[in-house]
C-alpha cells in the first residue's frame, strides 16, 4: 500500500464500526509484519516530534556578557584605558569574556544533560506484530500498529480505539480540562466535534488515567494533533532553585562586599595618600575585580554535574541539575515499600481454603515446584476448591511469564510480579494457561486500581458468565457473603469469616503479602446492564463467592537496611506509606529497621481520611507506618510534613502518585514500575526502584553543597591576603610601596587560583558525612562560618606570610623599614615573592579546604587528581609568568633565587599542617560531646 492510500483510508475512521476499523484499513488482527513495518517506517519515518527550537543561540550567548555584573565589567574596561592602563583594561575585558564563556558552556551542557537524559529515558509502547504481543520503542511506531494501553501510559500517537475497558485519558495537555475523559471503542457518528471530543481517538501527548485498550496507529510523529500544535512544549520557563536563588544572593552579596571595599579604597587614596583619581580609581578596580568569585558558577555547574553523572551510575536520574543539591537537604523520605524496599520477585508461598491450607514449593518464577501438605504433593485438579482457586487467579491476571531467552538466562515477567506468580503457581499445578484461557475466555476487565486495591475479570466459563474478583484480603471480604466448601457454595458464617481474617493476619506477621480470590455467578444476577462496556466495580463487585487466599513472600532488598541505618544516622527520617496491609508493612518494616518500637502506630488509610491536620502532624511526630492508604492520600502525608517544616522526598509509581511527586521537594519514580505520567512529575528517576539508590543520591546532594562552601572558602580566603597588602599601602600613605599590583591580583584571581577551585568542587563524599543531621533551610552558604574561616583565619595566615616574603626580599637586599624598595629590580622581585607566596598559600589552602573536619591525610593527599593537576598547573603559571620576558613586563614580575623558591615551596606545609591541627581539636571537641 502506498503512503496516500493509508492516509486515505483512515480518514474519519472514526465513524466505522469497531469491528470494521482493521478491515476497513486493510490490516489483520495479528498486527504489522516485519515487512510491512520496515516499509512504513521508510514511508512515514520515525514517531519523534521535530526538535523544538529553543532561543537562538547567538543570544543565549549574548545574554551570558550582558548581566549587571558584566556591564560593570566593560565599562571599568573602558575607564581603564582611557586612564592609560591599557593591560589593566584589558585583563578586566579577559576576565568578562572567561566568565561568560564559562556560564555560556555551563547553559550549553546542562542542555545537553537533558537531551542525554530524553535518551537515556525511552518511552516503551505494547503493541501486536507478527502475532504477538511485544514491548518496542515508542518512537518505532508506526500507522498500522495495533497498539495496547494501560492505566499510567503515555501516549505517543493518534489512534483509534477497537476495544477499552474502562478507559479514562487524562487530555489535559492538549485541552485544559484536568478531568480524565472516558473514551470507547463504538464509531462516532455525531458532526463538528474537535479532534480530542471523539470519544474513540486517542491522541498522543494524553495519558491513560485508568483502564485498558487496544487502538490502531492512526498518525504518528508531526502528523498527529500533538504534532500540530508542536509549540506547546515551547518557552517553558524553568523554575529558579533553592540553590540558584542562593547563588544569586550570594552573587549581590559579594558583589556589594567588592564595591564596597573598592569605594573604600578609593576614598582612602585620593583623600589620605593624595594619589590622584585616575590612579585611585585603577587601584579599587583592581580591588572589585579581585573580590568578585569569577570561578562561582563553573564550579557550581560543575559539581552539580559531576554529582549528576555519579548518581546515574548509581541509578539514579536526576531530571534538573538542582534537585542534586535539594536532595541534600532532605529531612524525611516517605517511601513505597513495594519494589522499592523490598524486591518485588513475588513467590506464593501458601495457599489457604476453608478446608486447608497447602505450602507451594519452588523459587522465582521458573514453573518448577510442587503444592504440598506436609511435603506430600496435592492433586491440586482433583480439589474443587484448590482447582476454581488457581483457575481464577490465571485469568484475573494480565502478566506473562517469558522463558529464559537470549536476553536473559532466568524466567523473567512482563507484566505486574504480584499476578505473574498466580500463574506460576498454576503452571506449577499441572496447568496449562493456554488450556485455561481458551476454555474460559475473557469477556470484559475491570482493572486493578489502588484505590480499590482489586481487580476482576468477566468469563465465558463452561456455559455460565463469571466474574473473578482478586485483591486485598479486607477490601474482598467486605463483598463476600457466600463462601466455597468443597465445591459447594453456601452462605459465609461469622466464624469463618474471623478464620478467614485470622489467616490472613498470620501470613501478614511474618511479612507475606496476601491476595484474597473470590467469584459472582452473573447469570444469576437480575437486572444487569445487556452491554457489558456498561458494568462497573459497583454493579459486579458484590454478593461474591470467597474461594480462598494466597500468601506470596516479597524478600526485603538486601542492601537496604544498611541504607535504612545510614538515614537514622543522618537523621533523616523514613516513613513506610503502602497499600499493602498493615500488618505486612509492619512485619517488613521491622525487618528493615525503620520501626524500632514494639508497636509502632499504624495509620490505615480509612483512618488519615478521619485525623484532622493537627492530629495527622502529632502522629508525625512519632514512628509511624501509614498501611492501605490510596495513592492519592499520599500527598496529604507530603504536605502536612512541609508545614512542620520538614523537607521532603516521596516515592511513587502510579498516576495517582503524580500530585505527591510533584508536591514533595524531591519526587522520585520508579524507572522500572513507575507510569509515565509518574517519571514526569518526578524530579528523580532511580532506574532500579531501589532505596538504597535514593540514600546514595542523598549523599551525593550533601555533597555537592559542602563542595560549593570549600571552593568559596579557599577563592575568597585568597581576597583576604590580596588585600591586606593594598591595605598596607594605603594606611602607610604609600610608606610601604604596594606589595601587590593589581595585575598581579587579577594573575591570582583569573589564572592560578583557577584550576584547584574547580577541583574542589569533584571532591568526593567526606566520611562522616551521612552522620550529621540535613543542613537547615536557614543555612546559607556564606554564613558566618565561612567568612570567620576564609577571611579571618586561612586569610589572616596567607596575609601574615605574603608580607613577610615581602619584608624579607627588602631586607635581603639592603633595605629597611623605613626605606623599602619602590621602584626597580628589588621592588619588582619583592612583589613577585609577595605574589609567589600567596600562590603557595593557596596550594596549602587548597589541600585544606578538600575537608572540613576530616583530616586530609585520611582522604589522601593524592586522591583528587584534579585538585593535583590543578597545583601543578598554578606552579608552572607562576613560573612562567616570573620568566618569560612579555610576562614579566605585563605582571611587572622578576624571577626570583633558589633560596626564594626553596622558601616558597617549605610555605604550604605549616599553613596546611596549621590547619590539621585546627580541626583535630575540632573534632575532638565533637568526640567528646558524643561521649
Ligand atoms: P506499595 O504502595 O508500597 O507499593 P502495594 O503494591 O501493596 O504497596 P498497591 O499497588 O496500591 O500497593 O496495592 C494495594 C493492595 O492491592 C495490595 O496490598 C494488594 O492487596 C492489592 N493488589 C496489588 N496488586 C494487585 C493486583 N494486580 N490485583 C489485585 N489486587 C492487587
Amino acid at each position: 500500500m502506498e503512503k496516500e492510500e493509508i492516509i486515505s483510508d483512515s480518514k474519519d475512521i472514526y465513524r466505522v464500526a469497531n469491528t470494521d476499523v482493521l478491515s476497513h484499513l486493510n490490516l489483520e488482527e495479528t498486527g504489522l509484519s516485519n515487512q510491512e513495518i520496515d516499509k512504513r517506517i521508510s514511508m512515514f519515518g520515525k514517531n519523534k516530534l521535530k526538535e523544538v527550537k529553543g532561543k537562538p543561540l547567538i543570544l543565549v550567548f549574548l545574554a551570558n556578557f550582558t548581566s549587571m555584573m558584566a556591564l560593570l565589567l566593560w565599562a571599568s574596561g573602558i575607564i581603564a584605558i582611557i586612564a592609560e592602563m591599557p593591560q589593566l583594561g584589558i585583563a578586566v575585558w579577559c576576565v568578562n569574556i572567561i566568565n561568560g564563556l564559562f556560564s555560556f558552556w555551563q547553559e550549553f551542557q546542562a542542555g545537553k544533560a537533558t537531551d542525554a537524559l530524553k535518551n537515556m529515558l525511552p518511552s516503551y509502547a505494547r503493541v501486536v506484530r507478527n502475532g504477538e504481543e511485544q514491548q518496542i520503542l515508542a518512537e518505532d511506531l508506526v500507522p498500522g500498529d495495533i497498539v495496547l494501553v494501560a492505566e499510567g501510559d503515555k501516549i505517543s500517537v493518534d489512534a483509534r480505539l477497537i476495544e477499552a475497558s474502562d478507559l479514562q485519558v487524562d487530555q489535559s495537555t492538549l485541552t485544559g480540562e484536568s478531568n480524565p475523559v472516558r473514551k470507547v471503542s463504538d464509531a462516532v457518528l455525531k458532526e463538528g466535534l474537535s479532534p480530542f471530543e471523539i470519544s474513540n481517538m486517542i491522541h498522543a501527548g494524553t495519558s491513560v488515567s485508568s483502564g485498558t485498550g487496544k487502538a490502531v496507529v492512526i498518525a504518528t510523529a508531526m502528523e498527529t494533533e500533538f504534532g500540530k500544535i508542536a509549540d506547546l512544549t515551547q518557552n517553558m520557563e524553568e523554575e529558579l532553585s533553592p540553590l540558584q536563588k542562593e547563588l544569586n544572593v550570594l552573587t549581590k552579596q559579594i558583589s556589594l562586599i567588592a564595591l564596597g571595599i573598592g569605594v573604600v579604597f578609593f576614598v582612602v587614596s585620593v583623600f589620605f595618600v593624595k594619589d590622584g583619581f585616575a590612579k585611585s580609581f585603577i587601584f579599587a578596580l583592581g580591588m572589585i575585580v579581585a573580590f568578585i568569585p569569577e570561578g562561582l558558577l563553573p564550579t557550581v555547574t560543575l559539581s552539580l554535574a559531576m554529582a549528576v553523572q555519579r548518581m546515574s551510575k548509581e541509578h539514579a536520574l536526576v531530571k534538573k541539575l538542582s534537585a542534586v543539591e535539594t536532595l541534600g537537604c532532605t529531612t524525611v523520605i516517605c517511601s513505597d515499600k513495594t519494589g522499592t524496599l523490598t524486591q518485588n520477585e513475588m513467590t506464593v508461598s501458601n495457599l489457604w481454603t476453608v478446608d486447608g491450607e497447602y505450602d507451594v514449593t519452588g523459587l522465582g518464577y521458573a514453573p518448577e515446584g510442587n503444592v504440598e501438605v506436609n511435603g506430600a504433593s496435592v492433586n491440586v485438579k482433583g480439589n474443587k476448591d484448590l482447582d476454581t482457586l488457581i483457575r481464577l487467579s490465571a485469568l484475573c491476571n494480565n502478566a506473562k511469564i517469558l522463558p529464559p531467552s537470549e536476553e536473559s538466562d532466568r524466567y523473567t515477567v512482563l507484566g505486574d510480579p504480584t499476578e505473574a506468580c498466580l500463574s506460576v503457581v498454576a503452571q506449577k499445578s499441572g496447568y496449562s494457561l493456554e488450556e485455561i484461557f481458551k476454555n474460559e475466555p475473557r469477556l470484559r476487565e475491570l482493572p486493578f486500581d489502588s484505590s480499590r486495591k482489586r481487580m476482576t475479570t468477566v468469563h465465558q466459563s463452561f456455559g455460565e458468565r463469571l466474574a473473578y474478583v482478586k485483591g486485598a484480603p479486607k477490601e474482598v471480604m467486605e463483598l463476600s457473603n457466600k463462601i466455597l466448601v468443597g465445591g459447594m457454595v453456601r452462605d459465609i458464617t461469622e466464624s469463618e469469616r474471623q478464620e478467614i481474617m485470622e489467616a490472613n493476619d498470620s501470613y501478614a506477621r511474618k511479612g507475606l503479602r496476601v491476595l484474597a480470590f473470590a467469584y459472582r455467578n452473573l447469570n444469576e444476577v437480575d437486572n444487569l446492564p445487556k452491554a457489558m462496556s456498561a458494568y462497573t466495580p459497583e454493579l459486579i463487585e458484590e454478593d461474591l463467592v470467597f474461594v480462598g487466599l494466597m500468601a506470596m513472600s516479597d524478600p526485603a532488598r538486601p542492601e537496604v537496611k544498611d541504607a535504612v541505618e545510614l538515614c537514622h544516622k543522618a537523621s533523616i527520617r523514613i516513613i513506610m506509606i503502602t497499600g499493602d496491609y498493615g500488618l505486612t508493612a509492619e512485619s517488613i518494616a521491622k525487618q528493615i529497621g525503620i520501626v524500632h518500637g514494639e508497636n509502632p502506630r499504624v495509620i490505615t488509610g480509612k483512618e488519615l481520611y478521619e485525623l484532622s491536620d493537627e492530629q495527622l502532624q502529632e502522629a508525625l511526630e512519632e514512628e509511624v507506618i501509614f498501611a492501605r492508604v490510596a495513592p492519592e492520600q499520599k500527598y496529604r502525608v507530603v504536605s502536612c510534613l512541609q508545614t512542620m517544616d520538614h523537607i521532603v522526598a516521596v516515592t511513587g509509581d502510579g498516576v495517582n502518585d503524580a500530585p505527591a511527586l510533584k508536591k514533595a521537594d524531591i519526587g522520585v519514580a520508579m524507572g522500572i514500575t513507575g507510569t509515565d505520567v509518574a517519571k514526569e512529575a518526578a524530579d528523580v528517576i532511580l532506574t532500579d526502584d531501589n532505596f538504597a539508590s535514593i540514600v546514595k543520591a542523598v549523599e551525593e546532594g550533601r555533597t555537592v553543597y559542602s563542595n560549593i562552601r570549600k571552593f568559596l572558602t579557599y577563592i575568597l580566603n585568597s581576597n583576604m591576603s590580596e588585600a591586606v597588602p593594598s591595605a598596607a599601602f594605603l594606611f602607610s600613605r604609600g610608606g610601604i610601596p604596594l606589595p601587590l599590583t593589581v595585575m598581579q591580583i587579577l594573575a591570582i584571581d583569573l589564572g592560578t587560583d583557577m584550576l584547584p577551585a574547580l577541583g574542589l568542587g569533584t571532591e568526593l563524599p567526606e566520611a562522616g558525612i551521612m552522620n550529621v543531621p540535613p543542613r537547615s533551610r536557614d543555612d546559607s552558604l556564606l554564613n558566618k562560618k565561612t567568612i570567620i574561616k576564609a577571611f579571618l583565619w586561612y586569610g589572616l595566615i596567607a596575609s601574615i606570610i605574603a608580607m613577610a616574603c615581602y619584608f624579607y626580599i627588602n631586607f635581603k637586599n639592603g633595605y629597611s623599614f623605613s626605606n623599602l624598595a619602590a621602584d626597580g629590580l628589588v621592588y619588582r622581585q619583592a612583589t613577585t615573592m609577595t605574589l609567589a607566596a600567596i600562590v603557595f598559600c593557596q596550594i596549602g589552602a587548597v589541600l585544606n579546604c578538600r575537608t572540613e573536619k576530616q583530616s586530609v591525610f585520611k582522604m589522601g593527599i593524592f586522591s583528587n587528581k584534579k585538585v593535583l593537576i590543578g597545583i601543578v598547573f598554578e606552579i608552572f603559571l607562576m613560573a612562567f609568568m616570573m620568566y618569560v620576558p612579555f610576562m614579566q613586563s605585563i605582571f611587572d614580575t622578576a624571577p626570583l633565587g633558589v633560596t626564594e623558591w626553596i622558601i616558597l615551596a617549605i610555605i604550604p606545609i605549616p599553613v596546611f599542617l596549621i590547619e590539621e591541627y585546627r580541626k583535630k581539636i575540632v573534632r575532638n571537641k565533637v568526640q567528646k560531646e558524643e561521649q
